[in-house]
């Protein structure tokens, strides 16, 4: 999920920055349109060969890859995550006394069923087997600064991948692990800077496992909070349960960067980052849009795959 662009002149002089750059890593920012992108699970994408062969040729109407026809959003031919979706959560860092695990994991408790989630199950695979309206909070576990404070990409596997191999979470090819950081850590590639999360997935004990990457947006409300003060009284809480949603909406349309997703490499989340439609105001002035279990949460709408596609708060 890339980070909110707001509009005060330090933040705009960051988005001029990074408008069209091209990093070591040849992403592309996605407003740089020189033909189709593949995801990186960052909320931008990148080009998967300088050919990008998988882009030509194919005429025989499989994948709908190349048209931007349609609902807005194309299937690239990849896996989606079938039945009910668990998720893990790793609190990384020191997340004593702190709301969020109660407001977190009530999320995760009660996200599924939701009309909102509902929006997922207008996404299928190449066998038309749609997801479902399903997701279990199944667990969690803690890791206290393992890998520092400055967390690179392939630290940030390590996490996951050492909660696995010491079994204080299962391994579970239907899970998706949330890797969430407390604001005294970063992650190196670019938390703040270029984005508020992402996920992606790799081999973990001989299986395709995927995860996700989110931080306290409390190190940096004016790039990855909608607001400081919240429905729960924990901006940065409340700024990550957007952030979940948006990257669970993802890894589970789209759980190995292949299947979901649109000419510039948004997948279904991306398209609709930082939009919330109408609000309603909660007590402490805070703004909310749903209602999940008990609580109430602002957190961003999501893109349904269907008519001519739109971004919405139910399906
Ligand atoms: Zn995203």
């Amino acid at each position: 999920m890339k980070r909110r662009i707001v509009p005060t002149l330090v933040a705009a002089s960051v988005a001029c920055v990074l408008a069209g750059a091209v990093n070591a890593a040849g992403v592309l920012a996605p407003d740089e349109d020189e033909g189709d992108l593949v995801p990186t699970g960052k909320g931008w994408g990148q080009r998967a060969y300088p050919n990008h062969p998988n882009g030509n040729g194919n005429g025989n109407g499989q994948a709908g890859h190349g048209s931007s026809k349609g609902s807005g959003i194309n299937y690239h031919g990849g896996p989606v995550i079938l039945g009910t979706t668990n998720v893990y959560y790793i609190w990384y860092g020191n997340w004593s006394g702190n709301t969020a695990t109660s407001i977190l994991t009530d999320l995760a408790s009660n996200i599924g069923g939701s009309g909102y989630y509902n929006i997922n199950t207008t996404y299928y695979d190449g066998s038309n087997r749609h997801v479902t309206n399903a997701v279990h909070y199944a667990g969690s576990t803690t890791d206290s600064y393992s890998q520092g404070t400055s967390l690179s990409d392939s630290q940030i596997q390590t996490v996951v991948s050492s909660a696995i191999n010491s079994s204080r979470v299962p391994k579970d090819t239907n899970g998706v692990y949330f890797v969430l950081t407390s604001s005294d850590v970063t992650a190196s590639s670019g938390f703040c800077t270029q984005y508020c999360g992402w996920h992606t997935h790799g081999t973990i004990g001989g299986s395709d496992i995927k995860y996700a990457f989110v931080g306290n947006p409390d190190r940096c409300p004016s790039s990855c909070e909608a607001q400081t003060t919240s429905p729960n009284g924990n901006p940065g809480a409340d700024g990550m349960a957007s952030i979940v949603s948006h990257e669970l909406e993802e890894a589970v349309t789209d759980p190995d960067l292949n299947a979901w997703f649109d000419r510039s490499g948004q997948e279904n989340a991306d398209k609709c980052a930082w939009t919330f439609g109408t609000t309603s105001s909660a007590g402490n002035g805070s703004q909310f849009n749903v209602s999940l279990g008990s609580r109430n949460y602002l957190i961003q709408r999501n893109w349904v795959n269907s008519g001519n596609g739109f971004c919405s708060m139910s399906f």
